[in-house]
């Protein structure tokens, strides 16, 4: 689960997906003035340049495309593998996102009247035609809302992770980290519309994006229309709410249950996500995330996530060139388009990566999973080092062993 990144001859490290039209102009300025060559980072053989005028980022032989190593997003393996991310495609050469939704963005039975009026979105049609291509099933075209918050939730959080400005050397809070989703929004188009998820005004467009950190759900009556949440946010000494139909609200909960088996919202770190219209919040998620923002999927990620984090900002490790993210697309990673790693711990200047994984059930399922993942990675022990943590055995979180690991890999990289 590389990024997509660009060595120059210089041996300067670039990853175009952060780079702004500007960066890239100066970037094509440099390559003309100074005879400045970009590569692939995975190999020294696939020059890419910068177009004059639209300053894209291209390769400058297509032939070349199997000389890149597989872990590389620009290589065939991961090519192969777009129809599964095609549901959320990164454009590796502008850094934008489009959505296919499997589920229509228009809200459901609240003001008729304004509703046909002034219709918001057109329908998502379910198979959609694209690029002479048909994606007939769901499962590998579209995605459901949830999924594309959790995408950019996780995209977000990887661009934190691999970004160096700003002397930004730490795992920020969740406050911050919901700040800088904004960035994902900016990037994040859904089907045809020109307009990015951060522009929908809900004046003028009907629909707005929200993303805010709850702070607490009042008690509420399901004959209410619409229930006030409380959030994180306080504005003139007050604590600011945001308006949300009470019928979605109750879904929204149901929802939440169904995926993390507990209906206990409180001491946890929730955000609430989704669209609203002019009146109040539909397509509502609540989505758990650890104390740096991050979606988890279980009380344990949310642990093992927070000690990750921790580790990191704790010993400066992000200084030297230590990663760490939770993988979202599927192609090129430990256990290629069968799974996703919990967690990848990745380092500047060697392929060595840890995966994470957190088992948190020991039903036939889970561990059936548990035993291919452990079975594919052991094949590729050059690369990488699997740190399980076996959380529903009641094994403690193995904290100590990922310092260690990290410090080992550090030292290799110094050699
Ligand atoms: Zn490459």
């Amino acid at each position: 689960m590389a990024q997509f990144r660009i060595r120059t001859s210089k041996n300067e490290v670039l990853s175009p997906n952060d780079m702004d039209k500007n960066d890239r102009k100066l970037l094509y300025d440099k390559c003309k003035n100074e005879n400045v060559k970009l590569f692939c980072n995975c190999n020294r053989t696939c020059e890419y340049k910068v177009r004059n005028g639209t300053w894209a980022i291209y390769p400058c032989s297509q032939r070349k495309q199997a000389d890149h190593e597989d872990w590389c997003p620009k290589s065939k393996v991961y090519l192969d593998k777009r129809a599964y991310n095609a549901g959320f495609l990164i454009n590796d050469e502008t850094g934008e996102v489009r959505v296919y939704l499997s589920e229509p963005l228009t809200y459901r039975n609240q003001n008729e009247n304004e509703l046909n009026r002034n219709r918001p979105n057109q329908k998502v049609p379910r198979n959609h035609e694209r690029d002479g291509r048909r994606y007939p099933q769901h499962q590998q075209g579209e995605i459901t809302i949830s999924a594309m918050i959790k995408k950019m939730n996780m995209l977000t959080f990887k661009h934190v992770a691999f970004y160096k400005g700003n002397n930004e050397t730490a795992y920020p809070n969740t406050s911050v980290m919901i700040k800088k989703m904004f960035w994902a929004e900016k990037r994040t188009r859904i089907g045809t519309k020109k307009k990015c998820i951060a522009d929908f005004k809900r004046q003028d467009d009907g629909i707005e994006f929200v993303y805010k950190e709850l702070a607490e759900i009042p008690s509420y009556s399901a004959n209410d229309k619409i229930t006030r949440l409380v959030i994180k946010e306080e504005k003139d000494g007050k604590a600011v709410t945001i308006p949300v139909y009470t019928q979605e609200l109750i879904r929204a909960l149901e929802e939440y249950e169904n995926t993390y088996s507990t209906n206990d919202l409180s001491n946890r770190n929730i955000i609430l996500a989704g669209f609203r219209d002019k009146y109040a919040m539909y397509n509502l998620r609540f989505l758990l995330v650890n104390d740096y923002g991050l979606f988890s999927e279980s009380i344990y990620e949310v642990q093992m996530y927070n000690a990750v984090c921790e580790i990191i900002n704790q010993h400066k490790f992000k200084e030297k060139g230590v990663v760490f993210y939770k993988p979202f697309e599927y192609g090129y990673g430990a256990y290629e388009d069968k799974y996703l790693e919990d967690g990848i711990i990745e380092f500047e200047g060697t392929n060595r990566k840890i995966v994470i994984e957190v088992y948190g059930r020991n039903d036939e399922d889970y561990l059936k999973r548990k035993s291919i993942k452990t079975q594919m990675l052991s094949k590729k022990d050059n690369i990488y080092i699997y740190i399980p943590w076996e959380a529903y055995n009641n094994e403690p979180l193995p904290y100590r062993k990922i310092c260690v690991e990290i410090e080992k890999v550090l030292k290799e990289v110094m050699m």
